[in-house]
């Protein structure tokens, strides 16, 4: 069934060059080692505590992705291992997330969330907000982090043209800023947008990464997603 649906997202994915996210949170590890020996090394999780568990209890040669909202007193957990933090919603946040990369001599791939959503209850900068840390950070003393992109979450909603519209948005900024000098340690190649139920517009609309669980893992007990 998992090793189904990664092979299934696989190859739909290929036209587009987007890389799949299999989203394991609230998963048990059986999951992800199947999802594991099904080739799968890319996993996403949104907690810290729960991620901390199961790198530790997981193969060592698994890419853990960071999507949820990261408080910065939690960076410190995560950031000897991460491959990439998606949702990087503030300087306060990236200025820790550089700080932590000093302390374990790593350079870390961050992307900054926009808030693209009508809801109120989703993180994310505005267009603004984001255009201020680009060009206003002390991208300088920034060695240990490396802005790659951007992410966003669509209104969780059955209307389409409002998703689309969204993502739209998303993909709109990402194309501006590609158009202008950007620091060294910035730059617009990733869009992180899309999940099980809004993936196929987001590939549309230019995803690089779409961040599945549902529709490779099944439902999740919690659905309370944080
Ligand atoms: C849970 C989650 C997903 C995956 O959601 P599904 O609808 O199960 O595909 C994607 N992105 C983020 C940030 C999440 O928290």
């Amino acid at each position: 069934m998992i090793a189904e649906q990664l092979k299934h997202f696989w190859s739909e994915l290929k036209p587009f060059n987007a890389t799949l996210i299999p989203v394991s949170k609230t998963m048990p590890n059986e999951k992800i080692i199947e999802a594991y020996e099904a080739g799968n090394r890319i996993f996403g999780e949104n907690k810290v505590q729960e991620l901390i568990s199961k790198q530790v209890e997981l193969p060592d040669d698994i890419e853990w992705h960071y999507i949820g909202h990261l408080q910065s007193n939690k960076v410190k957990y995560i950031a000897p291992f991460v491959s990439m933090i998606h949702a990087v919603d503030s300087l306060k946040l990236l200025n820790t997330i550089n700080k932590e990369g000093i302390k374990n001599n790593r350079v870390i791939k961050c992307l900054l969330q926009m808030h693209i959503a009508s809801e109120e209850s989703k993180f994310g900068l505005t267009a603004d907000g984001i255009l201020e840390i680009i060009n206003n950070a002390d991208w300088a003393n920034l060695t240990h982090v490396n802005v790659v992109g951007l992410m966003g979450m669509a209104t969780f909603t059955e209307n389409k043209e409002q998703v689309r519209e969204e993502f739209k948005k998303l993909a709109g900024i990402k194309k501006k800023l590609s158009g202008q000098v950007l620091p060294a340690n910035v730059k617009m190649s990733e869009l992180s947008m899309g999940m099980t139920n809004d993936y196929k517009l987001a590939l549309e609309e230019g995803t690089t990464m779409v961040r599945i669980g549902t529709a490779i893992f099944g439902p999740r007990a919690c659905m309370i997603d944080g």
